[in-house]
C-alpha cells in the first residue's frame, strides 16, 4: 500500500507532538503543509524562510526521529519555503531546500564562502542606471499642480543625501508626472556628479531581481549591489503591498542607505498614510523625509505641456488646437501623450496640417480606444452601487437630495468618460434636457471645491471607472 503524504505527515506529527509539547507543536508544526512523498523523501511546505531556519536550528533531532519511524532508517525531509506570499496579481513564490534535517549550516557557509569572490565594486561610468535621458527638468513643465514636488526634486538633485528630503516620497494619480520627475532628478545627478551611482528601478524590477536572487542563493550579491548605490529611485512602491519578504529586503536596504547618507526617492499612487499592505515600520520610514504630491495638471499647465512637447518635435500647433486639446483630454497626461504623438505622426508622415478638424479626428479615435469599454449603463450602475441608492430611482425623476447627488455625479462621469453630448446624457437620465446636465456638472464641480469628503468620493469612483477602462 502506498501511503499519501498527508497520512505520512500525520504519523510524523504524532511522534513530534509527544516530543515537543503542545505550544511548540501548534506554533511550529501545525502550519506545515505536506506537499509530496517520493520514496523515502517527504517534502513539506513552510510559511517562511525564518520558519525553515528555526526548524532546522531547533528541531532536527525530533524531525529525524519522526521521519525514521515513519519512512524507515533513510527517511529524509525536503523543504519548500514560501519566500513571497504574493498578492492578488501574483501567486506565492517558493524556494526548494532539498537537504533538510541538519544541512542548513552547510548552505549558509556556502553562501558566505563565495560571496567575497562575487563582490564587485560598481563603476559609476558603466553601471546601467536604467534612466530614460528624455525625462529632464528642462522639459518638465512647472505648474501649481507640481510646484512643491518639483522644487523638492531640484533640491535633492543639487545635494543628494544631504537635504532633509530623504527619503523623498512623491505621490499622485496616473500620468501626473511622477516617473518623469524622479527620472529628471536621476538624470540631473548623473550629468552633474559622474562619480555617483544612480539607479532607477520600478517595483517590478526590484521584486523580480530579489526573488531571482533568493532562488539562486545570491542574496548577498543582490544586497551588495544595492548598498553601493548613491541615489536609489524606486518607482511605484505601492505595488510592494502584501509582499512581505520583498518589503523586508527593501527595508533593510533603505536603512543601510539612509544611514550612510545615500539618497532614496520613491513614488506611490497615494500618501504613506493611505498605503495598505505595508509593515508599519516601513511606512513610518517613508515619512521621515519629505512627502509631496503631484496633482492633475490644470488647464494652463496642460497647455504649456502641449506646446513644449510639440516644439521639441519641431512642430507648431495653432493656439486654438492646443486649447481644444487641453480642454478635451481630461483623463490623464498619458492619454494626452498618445493624442500628441498621433498628431505628430499625421503632421510629419502624412504631411497634414494640424488644425482643429485633424485634432478632433485624432481625438475621436484615441479617446474611443481609451473609453471603449465604459458605457452609460456601467457608469450608472457603479455610481448607484457606490452611493447605495436604487438604480432606477437614480435614472428617474425622484427629487430627494440623497438621490439627486448620485444622479449628478453619474452625469458628471458620463460627460467625462463617454462621447455623449449633453442632450444624450440627459436622455439617459429620465429624458432631462441639456441645461439640467450642465447644472449637474456645475454642482458637482462646486461641491468638489467645497467638500473634501465629497471630492475624495468622486475621485475614488473615478478610479473605479478608470480601472474598468484600462
Ligand atoms: P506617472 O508616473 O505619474 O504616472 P508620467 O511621469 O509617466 O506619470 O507622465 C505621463 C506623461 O506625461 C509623460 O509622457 C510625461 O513626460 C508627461 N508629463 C507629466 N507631467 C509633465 C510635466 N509637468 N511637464 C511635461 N510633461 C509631463
Ligand atoms: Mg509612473
Amino acid at each position: 500500500m502506498v501511503a499519501d503524504c498527508t497520512t505520512l505527515w500525520n504519523d510524523c506529527l504524532e511522534v513530534i507532538r509527544e516530543s515537543v509539547g503542545e505550544e511548540n507543536y501548534s506554533t511550529w508544526f501545525k502550519p506545515i503543509v505536506p506537499v509530496q512523498v517520493e520514496g523515502e523523501v517527504l517534502t513539506i511546505q513552510v510559511p517562511s524562510q525564518f520558519f525553515y531556519e528555526w526548524l532546522e536550528d531547533n528541531y532536527v533531532p525530533v524531525l529525524k526521529k519522526a521521519l525514521q519511524k515513519v519512512l524507515g532508517p533513510n527517511g529524509r525531509l525536503e523543504y519548500s519555503v514560501v519566500v513571497d506570499s504574493g498578492n492578488t496579481n501574483t501567486p506565492p513564490v517558493t524556494v526548494h531546500y532539498p537537504n533538510g534535517m541538519g544541512s542548513r549550516k552547510a548552505v549558509n557557509s556556502l553562501d558566505s564562502e563565495y560571496s567575497p569572490f562575487t563582490y564587485k565594486a560598481l563603476n559609476p561610468q558603466t553601471v546601467n542606471s536604467r534612466l530614460n535621458p528624455n525625462y529632464t527638468f528642462d522639459n518638465f513643465v512647472e505648474g501649481d499642480c507640481n510646484r512643491l514636488a518639483r522644487s523638492a526634486g531640484l533640491a535633492v538633485a543639487k545635494k543628494p543625501g544631504v537635504t532633509s528630503f530623504n527619503p523623498l516620497m512623491l505621490y499622485g494619480g496616473v500620468g501626473v508626472g511622477k516617473t518623469h520627475l524622479v527620472q529628471a532628478i536621476g538624470n540631473e545627478i548623473r550629468n552633474n556628479m559622474p562619480d555617483k551611482i544612480v539607479l532607477y528601478v520600478d517595483q517590478n524590477d526590484f521584486t523580480t531581481q530579489f526573488l531571482n536572487a533568493l532562488q539562486n542563493h545570491k542574496l548577498q550579491d543582490f544586497q551588495n549591489f544595492y548598498l553601493q548605490v548613491d541615489l536609489l529611485i524606486l518607482d511605484d512602491v505601492q505595488f510592494l503591498a502584501g509582499r512581505e519578504k520583498t518589503q523586508e529586503m527593501f527595508f533593510h536596504i533603505f536603512n543601510q542607505l539612509h544611514q550612510s547618507g545615500k539618497q532614496v526617492i520613491m513614488t506611490s499612487d497615494c500618501p504613506p498614510r493611505d498605503m495598505k499592505g505595508f509593515q508599519e515600520r516601513l511606512l513610518s520610514r517613508f515619512k521621515w523625509g519629505l512627502t509631496a504630491d503631484l496633482q492633475e495638471p490644470d488647464f494652463e499647465t496642460k497647455l504649456a505641456i502641449i506646446h513644449r512637447k510639440m516644439q521639441a518635435d519641431g512642430i507648431t500647433i495653432p493656439t486654438e488646437v492646443a486649447e481644444y486639446l487641453a480642454y478635451s483630454v481630461d483623463t490623464n497626461l498619458r492619454d494626452m501623450e498618445g493624442v500628441l504623438n498621433s498628431l505628430i505622426f499625421h503632421a510629419t508622415l502624412l504631411k497634414k496640417e494640424i488644425d482643429l478638424d485633424l485634432a478632433k479626428e485624432v481625438l475621436k479615435n484615441i479617446i474611443k480606444e481609451i473609453q471603449a469599454d465604459v458605457s452609460v449603463d456601467f457608469i450608472q450602475k457603479t455610481v448607484s452601487e457606490y452611493f447605495k441608492v436604487d438604480l432606477d430611482s437614480m435614472k428617474g425623476k425622484v427629487k430627494k437630495r440623497e438621490i439627486v447627488i448620485p444622479r449628478q455625479v453619474a452625469m458628471y462621469f458620463c460627460k467625462r468618460y463617454t462621447q455623449l453630448t449633453l442632450a444624450l446624457i440627459g436622455e439617459n437620465f429620465g429624458g432631462r434636457d441639456h441645461s439640467t446636465v450642465i447644472h449637474a456638472l456645475e454642482s458637482v464641480e462646486d461641491m468638489m471645491k467645497t467638500d473634501a469628503n465629497f471630492k475624495s468620493s468622486v475621485e475614488e469612483l473615478g478610479k473605479k471607472l478608470k480601472l474598468r477602462m484600462n
